[in-house]
């Protein structure tokens, strides 16, 4: 019998017309048949916010691959909405893998929890697909995706044959290097850290007070199996993560409290 090709879906939160959705498209060349379902406007860090009270419209939008046309949309909603709408309208059949990205920045540490880029993975993963979240880790402007396409490349053919566990997902940092200067592939987890959020207060010509969120980013984490420390040494940190959030490490401790019951004195 002969197999069907892979269908890959792809998407970012950079939008359609960002350059690293055409590293991602061209990276998959050949792997599958695609279909594109990306924002048409940029998204980035609205984390897994869905589109409820308006509409959702996918627009179908000319997009040519190294091979031609790719079959591709632009979707007026997030990244989660993309995905979730291509799932149930868009594609012609069960895509067999995911990507989201190449997406222009770090998606490491905390910044997994605020990324559009993941998000999409992640609304795979939720759905069943193996799924893949990729990012160029370069802060500003500029770059190229050259390096990140061929990383993505080989790890997306690395799970199409291996499939990935139910509700796991990948997020792959890509270090802003040559190809010759990335050291390799290292499983790595998400490293503690956090933003040092400052607003910048600026006036309105009506002279009120407004905020612009700017920040210090804090790598609270020392650990030399963090996907900061592999990105910062010159190797792709593949971090395998859940939308589980359940902590588990806290179940027992706090099954073992004395919580308050219906009729008890805790009540009232
Ligand atoms: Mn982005």
């Amino acid at each position: 019998m002969k197999k069907e090709r892979p269908l890959i879906l792809i998407s970012n939160d950079d939008g359609i017309e960002a350059p690293g959705i055409l590293s991602l498209v061209a990276a998959m060349d050949g792997l599958g048949d695609i279909v594109v379902a990306a924002p048409l406007h940029e998204q980035s860090a609205v984390g897994h916010a869905i589109t409820m009270r308006d509409p959702v419209r996918a627009r179908p939008w000319p997009f040519r691959g190294p091979s031609g046309h790719v079959t591709a949309y632009a979707v007026s909603g997030t990244p989660a909405d993309c995905v979730k709408l291509a799932m149930d309208k868009l594609v012609p059949r069960q895509p067999d893998l995911v990507v989201s990205g190449i997406n222009h920045g770090p998606n490491t540490a905390v910044n997994v929890i605020y990324s559009g880029t993941v998000s999409a993975a992640t609304e795979a993963a939720i759905l069943g697909i193996p799924a893949i979240a990729f990012s160029y880790c370069k802060w500003g402007s500029g770059g190229d995706f050259e390096a990140s396409g061929r990383m993505a490349r080989s790890v997306a053919k690395r799970v199409l044959e291996g499939g990935l566990q139910p509700g796991i997902l990948l997020n792959v940092n890509i270090p802003d290097l040559p190809l010759a200067d990335i050291k390799g592939c290292m499983i790595t987890r998400q490293a503690r850290s956090k933003w040092e959020e400052s607003f910048a207060e600026r006036m309105d010509p009506f002279d009120r007070p407004y905020y612009w969120l700017s920040g210090k980013f804090v790598n609270l984490d020392s650990g030399e199996n963090t996907d900061l420390w592999a990105v910062d040494n010159g190797w792709v940190s593949i971090t395998p993560i859940q939308h589980d959030l359940t902590a588990y490490s806290a179940l027992e401790g706090l099954e073992n409290w004395k919580w308050g019951d219906p009729a008890g004195e805790n009540n009232t």
